[in-house]
């Protein structure tokens, strides 16, 4: 291969075809050592510069307002949440220390889910570099979930038209559980969630399909279960949008999942996921979701996995 050459495949593979949505707000926000790794976002975000990605393959996440995230949840407790009114006990459930500020991040991650999905159905596929809190249910959160980007998002797509059909493909080590309380009933939603049983949360409010999966299941059994239902479900429910919560923490070295899986099986989940999704023109918008492992940057790694499996699948499927 000639220099020449070789420099252009370096630059054509750096290249992005979608956006992503992310702040630099989403880290700034002081979480006081807390388990769930904020400094992941910005991680990711500074190796995805160091990946190709130019400033401009960059968006801000639109700030969702009281009348979005109402769409979802319940006015009682939306005005908790800007009064700082939340109980002892509400505060412990959300298993974050309350702040306005915390409020603030809330609606700007609610927002750039919304955005995000807004790109994906202009160009088949967008990242938001954050978002997927699925434990937050209409009146309270839960498990570091404030507010449920995936249910105001799937709402507002909705009431404003954009979409007839939305499937929620929720693969977090963890149970969709605010996610199917709020949208599992709704005709024009299905939410599947594929996770593991002998975890948070005790309780598992029934989504549209649930797959439990046991300590230690391992990649075999995880995508064997998966590859049961995709991508059987895209032709059945025939979606216009697809919002994949592409959690890291079925991975094996994670702290609250014991799933084990490794990258290379998780590489193979975003294969399916979002491969047959592109194959069939359906968009895919992606969101972190969790990820707790021992290192962080193994959180990074999974998490960047997924995106240059969305970028392989992007450009194959264009
Ligand atoms: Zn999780």
């Amino acid at each position: 291969m000639t220099p020449l050459k070789n420099l252009l495949q370096i630059f054509q593979k750096g290249k992005f075809p979608f956006k992503f949505i992310y702040s630099d707000k989403y880290w700034m926000h002081n979480m006081n050592n807390h388990i769930f790794p904020v400094e992941k976002y910005r991680m990711i975000y500074e190796k995805l510069l160091m990946m190709g990605a130019r400033k401009e393959d960059f968006l801000p996440p639109y700030t969702a307002s009281v009348e979005d995230v109402l769409l979802a949840h319940t006015p009682k407790y939306v005005k908790k949440l800007r009064t700082g009114k939340l109980s002892h006990s509400e505060v412990m459930s959300l298993e974050l220390p309350y702040s306005p500020e915390l409020f603030e991040f809330a609606l700007m991650y609610v927002g750039g889910t919304i955005t995000a999905a807004e790109q994906a159905l202009k160009v088949g596929l967008a990242v938001h570099l954050g978002g997927g809190f699925h434990h937050a249910f209409a009146d309270h959160g839960e498990g570091f979930c404030i507010l449920n980007d995936v249910a105001v998002a799937v709402e507002k797509l909705k009431k404003e038209g954009k979409v007839a059909k939305v499937l929620v493909v929720d693969v977090d080590v963890h149970q969709g559980n605010g996610t199917a309380s709020i949208l599992s009933k709704k005709d024009y939603v299905f939410t599947f969630s594929i996770h593991q049983m002998d975890i948070y949360p005790a309780e598992k409010p029934r989504s549209s399909l649930d797959v439990g999966l046991w300590t230690g299941d391992g990649d075999e059994k995880y995508l064997t279960a998966l590859k049961k239902h995709f991508p059987r479900l895209y032709e059945e429910f025939n979606p216009d949008l697809i919002v994949y919560l592409a959690g890291a923490d079925p991975f094996e070295k994670d702290q609250l999942g014991s799933l084990k899986l490794t990258k290379e099986g998780l590489m193979e989940r975003g294969r399916l996921i979002i491969g047959e999704a592109r194959r069939r023109d359906i968009p895919v918008v992606v969101l972190l979701a969790g990820g707790y492992a021992h290192d962080v940057q193994d959180t990074v790694a999974v998490h960047l996995n997924t995106i240059k499996v969305a970028r392989r699948m992007q450009k194959k499927y264009a």
